[in-house]
C-alpha cells in the first residue's frame, strides 16, 4: 500500500493522509527506529560522540515525523477513529521508549562517551546534548544495581496507578455533584448567558429548572455573579472538599503515598528529595532557590494582599452588611468592586480587535523587532480549510520558517490555545533545515453580520502563542532535541509572556487596534483602563499563586515520611499566606491535580518565575524603546535562536547583562507602592 506518511515530503501532504495510513506508518517507523538503535549498539567501532550520541539524536526521525502529524491532528482535527488509533499506538510508543531507556548496551556506549567528555573537545551545544542523553538514562535508574532497579520499576508502576486513581477520584467528585435549582430567584445576578447555560445543563440531564456543576464554565460565573450567599457557600464548600469527604473517592491516602514514593524514588537515585530531583533540570536549580524566590515575592505581596482584602471586605460590609468576609464572597465582591472601579467590559474593546487586524499587528511587531516578513500563501495543503499558511522570510529574503495559523473552534478541535511544530529546526549535512510551526486557537468566529472580533484576553492569547511560535521559527541550533521550545520548563514561557507586553503599549496598539467600522485608533483612555484593571487585586492573586507553590514545595521539598494528616500538613504550609477563615471541610491537596496527577510537582513556582523573567526582560526593552533593534537582536541571538543548547540562566544573562530581578514584576503589578 502506498502510504503518503512514509514518502519523503517537506510540507505535510495533509489531503492525501487518511486514517488508515497512521497505524501502518507508526509500525514501520518504530521498526526503522529500532533498527537505527540496533545499528548503534551493534557497531564494532568503539563508542564516540558521532557514532553514539549524534547517531542516537538523529535516530527515529521518521517516527518523529509521523508522530507529530498524527498527534497535532489528534488535537486540532480529530475524529472518533483517530482517538481509537491514539489509544492503540500510545502503548506501542511507550514500550518503544522504555526499551530504549532500559537498553543496557546503548547506555554503556553513552556512559563511555560521557566518561571521556573532558577530553573530547566538544562545543557547548554538543556538551549539552551529551549531558542530556546521559541524564535521560541515569535519571531513570540506568546506574543502579539490579535490586534498586527493580524497586524503581515497582515505584514507577505504583506511582502511575496512584496518579490515575487520584485523577479518577477528582473527576468522580466533580461529576457526582450538582446544584439543582428550581426557583429562578436563586439565580439572581447571573448574566443571561450563564442562566441559559444552566438551563441547558438541566435539560440535558432531564431536569426542570437550572443545574450548576463544579466544572469551571458553570462554577465560575455562579461564584462571580450569584447574589444568594448561602448557595455560593454551598457550591464553594463542594468545590473545596473534592477528594476530602472520607467516601470512596477520598484522595488523602493517594496524596500521602505519592509524596512518599516520590521521595523514595529520589533517594534511590541519589537525590535528597523529589524537588531536588526535579529542579536539577530547571533554571531554578534547587529547592533552596525556589524557597528564596517565593519568600521574596511573599514579603512584597502580603502587605498588598492584606490591603486589597480589607478594601474588598469593607466594600462588602458597606454594600450588604457582610461581617465576616469568606472565601465564597471573594469572586462575587471582587467582580462588583472591579466594575465600580473600572467599568470596562469586553464589548467596548472588541470592535478594535478584528482578528485580521490583530494578526497583521503581531506580524508587524515581529517585523519591527526581528526583521521577519510573513507572506500568506494559498496553494499549500492544509488539514482544514480554515487553516491559513504563511512563508516566513528574513530581511535578505532567506526562508526562516513555514507557519500554519488555525484560529477558530470547531468540532474535532480540543479547547485552549497552543503552539506546536510539524517539523523541527536543525543542521544536518551542511544544511540548515527550517521548521514548520503552527498556532492553534479557539477564537470567537465571525458571524453573518460581524467579522471575528477578539476579546482583549484573546488578543493577549494570540500574542502569547505567537511568542512561542517565534521561539520555534527563529531556532538556529544543530540538534533537533535542543531546538526552539525544547528548553527547561521554567524558561519556556519567557518568549510567549514577553510578547504579551506589547498588547499594553500605545506604540504597538496604534499599529493595529483600529475600529473595524470607523478605522479609529483605540482611545488612550481605554488603554489606560486595560492596564489599570490588569493589576486589580494583584497582591491577592500573587499570594494565591505563592500559596500553591509553597504547598507544592511542602510536599516535595522535604522528607514526607512522617506526615500522617493531610489537612494538618496543608494548614501549616498555608500559614503565611492565609487571608480567609479556614473551613475544616475543605482541603486543597486532595484535588491538586497539577502536582499529584499532572507534571507540575515541584514546578508550581514556575508560573511566577516566568512572570519575573518576562517582566525583567521587557523592562530592558522599555528602557530602550519597545522596538529597539539592538535589544531585539540580543533577544533573538541569545534567547530565541539558542533553544535548549545551554543553561537558560547563562543565556538570559548574556541577553540582559545580569540575572533576572524581581523588581520589574513588582513594579508592573503595582506591588512596589508604599504600604
Ligand atoms: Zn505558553
Amino acid at each position: 500500500m502506498q502510504n503518503p506518511l512514509l514518502e519523503s515530503f517537506d510540507l505535510a501532504p495533509f489531503s492525501k493522509i487518511k486514517n488508515e495510513h497512521f497505524k501502518p506508518a507508526f509500525l514501520q517507523a518504530i521498526a526503522e527506529a529500532r533498527a537505527e538503535i540496533a545499528a548503534i549498539t551493534n557497531s564494532k567501532e568503539p563508542a564516540n560522540f558521532e557514532n553514539t550520541i549524534e547517531a542516537l539524536e538523529f535516530s527515529g526521525q521518521q517516527l518523529d515525523r509521523v508522530s507529530s502529524v498524527f498527534f497535532n491532528l489528534n488535537s486540532a482535527e480529530t475524529n472518533h477513529e483517530m482517538q481509537k488509533i491514539a489509544q492503540e499506538v500510545s502503548p506501542l510508543l511507550s514500550e518503544f521508549s522504555n526499551d530504549i531507556t532500559l537498553n543496557e548496551d546503548l547506555f554503556l556506549r553513552i556512559k563511555t562517551v560521557y566518561g571521556q567528555r573532558e577530553k573530547l573537545d566538544l562545543n557547548t551545544e554538543q556538551q549539552t546534548l551529551l549531558e542530556k542523553k546521559y541524564k535521560s538514562f541515569s535519571r531513570n535508574g540506568a546506574n543502579l544495581d539490579e535490586d534498586s532497579k527493580k524497586r524503581l520499576r515497582e515505584i514507577d508502576t505504583e506511582l502511575a496507578k496512584l496518579k490515575l486513581k487520584f485523577g479518577e477520584n477528582v473527576l468522580a467528585e466533580t461529576n457526582n455533584y450538582e446544584l439543582h435549582l428550581t426557583d429562578e430567584q436563586e439565580l439572581e445576578g447571573l448574566p443571561d448567558g450563564a442562566k441559559e447555560a444552566a438551563a441547558q445543563l438541566a435539560k440535558s440531564k432531564n431536569k426542570q429548572g437550572w443545574v450548576i456543576t463544579l466544572d469551571y464554565p458553570s462554577y465560575i460565573p455562579f461564584m462571580k455573579y450569584a447574589k444568594n450567599r448561602d448557595l455560593r457557600k454551598e457550591l464553594s464548600l463542594a468545590f473545596g472538599s473534592k477528594g476530602f469527604k472520607g467516601n470512596e473517592f477520598d484522595n488523602q491516602e493517594q496524596v500521602l503515598e505519592i509524596a512518599k514514593l516520590r521521595y523514595e524514588r529520589a533517594n534511590l537515585l541519589g537525590y535528597d528529595t523529589h524537588a531536588h530531583f526535579v529542579l536539577e533540570e530547571r533554571m531554578a536549580e534547587t529547592p533552596e532557590k525556589v524557597h528564596k524566590f517565593l519568600g521574596e515575592l511573599l514579603e512584597k505581596a502580603k502587605p498588598a494582599a492584606d490591603r486589597e482584602f480589607k478594601q474588598m471586605a469593607d466594600f462588602a460590609k458597606d454594600l450588604d452588611g457582610i461581617t465576616t468576609f469568606q472565601k465564597w464572597d471573594s469572586a462575587y465582591y471582587g467582580e462588583k468592586l472591579k466594575q465600580r472601579l473600572f467599568s470596562l467590559d469586553d464589548e467596548k474593546l472588541k470592535p478594535y480587535f478584528k482578528l485580521e487586524n490583530v494578526i497583521e499587528g503581531v506580524f508587524k511587531v515581529a517585523e519591527k523587532l526581528f526583521d521577519l516578513t510573513f507572506k500568506e500563501v494559498f496553494d499549500v495543503d492544509t488539514y482544514h480549510k480554515d487553516v491559513k499558511t504563511y512563508q516566513v522570510h528574513d530581511m535578505n529574503k532567506n526562508p526562516v520558517a513555514f507557519f500554519y495559523a488555525d484560529f477558530h473552534p470547531r468540532k474535532g478541535k480540543r479547547g485552549g490555545a497552543w503552539m506546536t511544530s510539524f517539523k523541527p529546526q536543525y543542521h544536518k549535512d551542511g544544511k540548515n533545515v527550517r521548521p514548520h510551526i503552527a498556532n492553534v486557537c479557539n477564537f470567537t468566529p465571525s458571524t453573518d453580520t460581524k467579522p471575528s472580533l477578539l476579546t482583549f484576553n484573546e488578543v493577549t492569547t494570540l500574542f502569547h502563542e505567537f511568542g512561542h511560535a517565534l521561539h520555534g521559527m527563529l531556532a538556529n541550533t544543530s540538534y533537533p532535541s535542543l531546538s526552539g521550545t525544547s528548553v527547561y520548563w521554567d524558561f519556556v514561557e519567557l518568549p510567549s509572556q514577553i510578547l504579551e507586553n506589547w498588547c499594553y503599549e500605545k506604540e504597538a496598539l496604534e499599529l493595529f487596534a483600529k475600529h473595524y467600522e470607523t478605522g479609529e485608533t483605540i482611545p488612550m483612555e481605554l488603554i489606560d483602563k486595560i492596564k489599570a484593571s490588569a493589576t486589580f487585586q494583584e497582591g491577592m492573586q500573587t499570594l494565591r499563586q505563592l500559596s500553591f507553590g509553597l504547598l507544592d514545595m511542602s510536599w516535595h521539598g522535604l522528607n514526607p515520611t512522617q506526615i500522617t494528616d493531610v489537612k494538618e500538613h496543608e494548614s501549616k504550609a498555608f500559614e503565611g499566606t492565609m487571608l480567609y477563615p479556614d473551613t475544616s471541610e475543605t482541603c486543597m491537596s486532595t484535588a491538586f491535580a497539577h502536582i499529584f496527577q499532572g507534571g507540575y510537582s515541584s514546578g508550581y513556582y514556575s508560573y511566577k518565575w516566568a512572570e519575573v523573567l518576562d517582566a525583567d526582560a521587557f523592562a530592558y526593552f522599555k528602557e530602550n524603546g519597545i522596538f529597539n533593534k539592538e535589544i531585539a537582536n540580543k533577544f533573538k541571538e541569545h534567547v530565541l535562536s539558542k533553544g535548549g543548547t545551554e543553561n537558560p540562566m547563562e543565556l538570559y544573562k548574556r541577553f540582559r547583562g545580569s540575572a533576572p530581578n524581581i523588581k520589574a514584576l513588582l513594579e508592573r503589578s503595582g506591588l512596589l507602592q508604599a504600604s
